[in-house]
């Protein structure tokens, strides 16, 4: 394919056409979960939006020359909290949240990264790097503490396009008596009794969370590399301090070239948070909604914008499956996507443009042709789109119903006899109950067709 791919790179601000270090090795790094708590739709964000990245870069520079690389925090300070409210070990709670992860990525039909390295398993690596920092001067130890020394790295702040002073005074940096400076952060802190810990120079303890991000890139991707992801939210401090160490340890000009950044989603307009009890986890819409129709709601906005979630979007994603399923066919071959189609997708990731896209094609099959249902259903496949059988996917939405096939056929028995009897209330009101419970059902030639929603 010798069609231009054009990135947002946040670094720098602008949209830049994508040129690979080794176009034969490709890198991608995507922060993971802090594992100590199911996944929420705003995680589920990212996780859709670089697998789609995963597969346009596989798609235009090859299956096997590209690494993708997303890490699993499974020591922090929210995880040590979490396991002492729920009187489990910090083992015990991570195992079983990576486990619901899991389970939520195969759910979003994510495919899995190249390589999905633990935090726990790369302490010493970690201690390697810290080592390497205080050797090159940028580190310091107080009372048991290693700290990033922020004012002697010259470029913190440039990925977020602002001043040091700009940047402390917008955020809540940690106070502690053992930084030198207010801005400074942690690479390494010392265990309390009942925490986890690791043997390490500087005693028994534990990492900074930034230091993980730096040190699994470097050891799977090298000290640079090409593009690097994750939620608008971690800019800073998470990104700029993983720069910062990242540069100054490696004693290199860059680290990642392109950095993606996603944005935020709402909750009918308002700020997903805690706080506001407006948190919905993925796991909450298993037993709801198939988990396509989350993905194609995920991808309906550029993901650079913030995306509004509410009923409504979830209904329009469900009945856009609904419909992009009459043009399927089962494919036993791999059918090529024209060109033309998939343009949106190396123009920045412009999901919505595909979309776009995907209604002509889907038009296009309503004349029958069986090509077309092929092009089609590979075109949807290539985002991760109906990816199960057409009886698969009603399946599902059968199970979803609590009505039985014989309740609906007595129910239209019902209303036919009250359209009869020229009761038109009761006969509707016998169509809105069964629409209610998710059957539609139509009069056509004389008889009553009915479908699951
Ligand atoms: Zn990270």
């Amino acid at each position: 394919m010798n069609k231009d791919f054009y990135l947002s790179n946040s670094l720098g601000g602008k949209k830049e056409k994508f040129v690979p270090i080794d176009s034969n090795k490709i890198g991608m790094y995507v922060c993971g979960p802090t594992v100590y708590d199911d996944p929420h739709i705003g995680n589920a964000r990212p996780l859709v939006i670089f697998d789609i990245l995963f597969k346009v870069l596989k798609c235009k520079f090859g299956d096997k020359n590209v690494t993708y690389v997303r890490n699993i925090t499974d020591i922090e300070d929210k995880i040590i909290q979490s396991s002492l409210e729920k009187k489990i070990s910090t083992q015990e709670l991570t195992e079983k949240i990576t486990k619901n992860f899991h389970d939520d990525c195969i759910y979003l039909g994510c495919e899995e990264p190249s390589f999905e390295p633990k935090a726990t398993e790369n302490i010493s690596l970690m201690i390697q790097m810290i080592n390497k920092l205080i050797q090159n001067e940028y580190a310091y130890l107080n009372n048991s503490h290693i700290y990033f020394e922020v004012k002697k790295f010259n470029d913190y702040g440039k990925l977020s396009n602002k001043k040091l002073d700009e940047l402390i005074a917008g955020s809540r940096v940690e106070v502690s008596e053992n930084k030198k400076n207010p801005e400074d952060f942690v690479l390494w802190k010392p265990s309390k009794d009942n925490e986890p810990f690791w043997e390490s120079p500087w005693g028994k303890g534990r990492p900074g969370w930034h230091l993980e991000c730096s040190v699994m890139a470097k050891k799977y991707l090298g000290d640079k590399f090409d593009i690097h992801g994750g939620g608008r939210d971690l800019i800073f401090p998470h990104h700029e301090n993983e720069i910062a160490q990242s540069r100054c340890a490696n004693k290199n000009e860059t680290f990642a070239n392109y950095w993606v950044h996603n944005g935020f989603i709402t909750m009918s307009n308002e700020k997903m948070a805690k706080s506001q009890g407006n948190i919905l986890k993925i796991s909450d819409f298993k037993n709801k909604i198939n988990g396509q129709v989350l993905r194609l709601a995920l991808i309906s906005t550029h993901y650079k914008q913030s995306l509004d979630w509410n009923e409504k979007l979830i209904e329009e994603c469900q009945n856009t499956i609904n419909k992009w399923y009459e043009g399927y066919i089962e494919l036993y071959k791999k059918v090529l996507i024209p060109e033309e189609y998939l343009k949106p997708l190396y123009d920045d990731l412009n999901t919505p443009g595909y979309i776009t896209n995907l209604h002509k094609l889907f038009d296009k099959t309503q004349k029958g042709e069986l090509k077309d249902k092929e092009i089609f259903t590979s075109a949807c496949n290539f985002i991760g789109l109906l990816t199960e059988t057409k009886s698969k996917w009603l399946d599902f939405k059968k199970n979803k119903s609590d009505i039985s096939e014989k309740e609906i056929t007595d129910k239209i028995y019902e209303r036919n006899k009250a359209r009869g009897n020229k009761d038109y209330n009761l006969a509707d009101k016998i169509r809105k109950e069964l629409l209610d419970k998710g059957v539609l059902i139509e009069d056509k030639d004389g008889k009553t067709v009915w479908k699951f929603k």
